[in-house]
């Protein structure tokens, strides 16, 4: 038997879950939409934090955990507490998104969800299709989530990759530590490895926070020394206190400019991590996932096609290629870079940067800041690397998948 819907969601996850909620808001109950997932998507399985100065769309404002006005930076010698009006820092926990997206679409009569591996997606003549369980499901779209074997450049590629890797822990503490209007964004005061690693903090009263070691780097750290750096902040910065952990997470993001998404098909679009939806240089996601979803619903709605994500480029694209140059190969520098970022800039204009909003005039504003020489050093080899002569293309190598 072919099961046969309007459109299929492979993956359930965060841009899964975001784009078939827009289906369903711009189709309604013309639509008959399909939601794959291995996972039953029950836990807590990760954290939102992001800014914004806008109502979130499909109603997620109802899910905000908590919001903090103001932020703040340390550096090994210096700390900048500042708000960050017009924005709001929000979180949303993971299991929350999960319960009010499929409780959302579980509502509507023509939308379905099924566990189960996708083994397989292509497309034919017909349509383009999935076989999960050995079954063989067809839709007009597919909108595909996962983010397959690792697309890891090879060496010779002029391609940059790294890991935002983090591990950290919600804890009680037995007495107040934390001032609860502030999350701290970077703590590079205990930063002491050989790549750019920090610490962050978003605290939900004075004694409870989330707490998060986070690194960015060629390789991931075996889960000892995740928990060892973890006890050694939670020491040295509250001292001999009482904790309690209550939730732990961990996670890992892709900060490559590799094009990820498969541009192979006609009527099979990537999405979320999978459609470049993470900024390259910082990780966050959440905010672009739900941007992406609402403007690819709206295509669809308004002219029946629906593009591949744009393809990496324009400024915002070099900027990051430079700043990735920086990280990957002259990693002992990222602590000045973010410190000369964070230290007289107003953060509203590095909030604005960091989303890609910024006019050009400020963006001369907050690199006269920067060490401008390493920029223009990264620029000339950043060039060398990606000319014809020197490029041999991007090569891939699998491995494993992503988390
Ligand atoms: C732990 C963690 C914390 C993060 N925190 C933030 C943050 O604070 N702010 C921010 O902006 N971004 C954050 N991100 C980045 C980004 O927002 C998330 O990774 C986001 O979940 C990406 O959405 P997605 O839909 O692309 O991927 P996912 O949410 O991972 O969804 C992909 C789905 O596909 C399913 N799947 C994969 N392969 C198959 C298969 N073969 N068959 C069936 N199902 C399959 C998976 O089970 C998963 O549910 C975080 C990422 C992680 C990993």
């Amino acid at each position: 038997m072919i099961y046969q819907f309007n459109y299929l969601l492979a993956g359930g996850g965060c841009a899964g879950l975001a784009m078939a909620a827009q289906l369903h808001l711009r189709f309604g109950a013309q639509a008959k939409i399909l939601i794959v997932d291995r996972d039953d998507k029950n836990s807590n399985d990760r954290t939102w934090a992001f800014w914004s100065d806008q109502e979130l769309p499909l109603g997620l404002d109802k899910i905000v955990r908590k919001e903090w006005s103001a932020v703040r930076f340390r550096s090994p010698s210096w700390e900048r507490t500042t708000t960050i009006a017009p924005y709001q820092y929000r979180l949303i926990n993971g299991i929350d998104y999960y319960r009010f997206m499929r409780a959302k679409l579980e509502a509507a009569p023509n939308v379905y969800f099924l566990k189960g591996e996708i083994s397989h997606l292509g497309e034919d003549d017909k349509s383009p299709w999935a076989r999960v369980n050995n079954q063989l499901y067809r839709a007009e779209w597919i909108f595909d989530s996962r983010v397959g074997p690792e697309t890891r450049p090879a060496e010779s590629s002029p391609h940059y990759f790294l890991w935002q890797h983090f591990y950290g822990w919600r804890v009680k503490m037995d007495k107040p530590h934390f001032a609860t209007q502030v999350a701290t964004l970077m703590d590079f005061s205990h930063s002491h490895d050989g790549h750019p690693t920090f610490f962050y903090c978003l605290p939900f009263s004075p004694t409870e926070a989330l707490v998060e070691f986070t690194a960015f780097s060629n390789s991931l750290m075996d889960q000892e020394a995740y928990r060892k750096r973890m006890v050694e902040y939670l020491h040295q910065r509250f001292g001999p206190a009482k904790y309690i952990v209550t939730e732990e997470e961990q996670g890992r993001i892709p900060m490559t400019d590799v094009d990820l998404a498969n541009r192979n098909y006609r009527r099979i679009r990537s999405i979320g991590t999978a459609g470049n939806a993470v900024k390259p240089t910082t990780g966050y996601a959440f905010l672009r996932i739900q941007q992406q979803a609402e403007s690819m619903a709206k295509q669809l709605f308004e002219t029946g096609q629906v593009d591949q994500p744009p393809k990496l480029g324009g400024r915002f694209r070099w900027y990051d290629h430079l700043l990735l140059y920086l990280l990957q190969f002259e990693p002992q520098r990222s602590e000045r870079i973010f410190s000369s970022l964070f230290e007289q800039q107003p953060f509203d204009r590095i909030l604005r940067f960091l989303d890609e909003d910024t006019a050009w005039w400020e963006e001369v504003m907050i690199f006269k800041d920067l060490p401008i020489g390493w920029f223009l050093e990264a620029a000339w080899k950043h060039q060398v690397r990606t000319s014809p002569i020197w490029s041999v293309g991007p090569t891939l190598t699998k491995g494993t998948q992503y988390g």
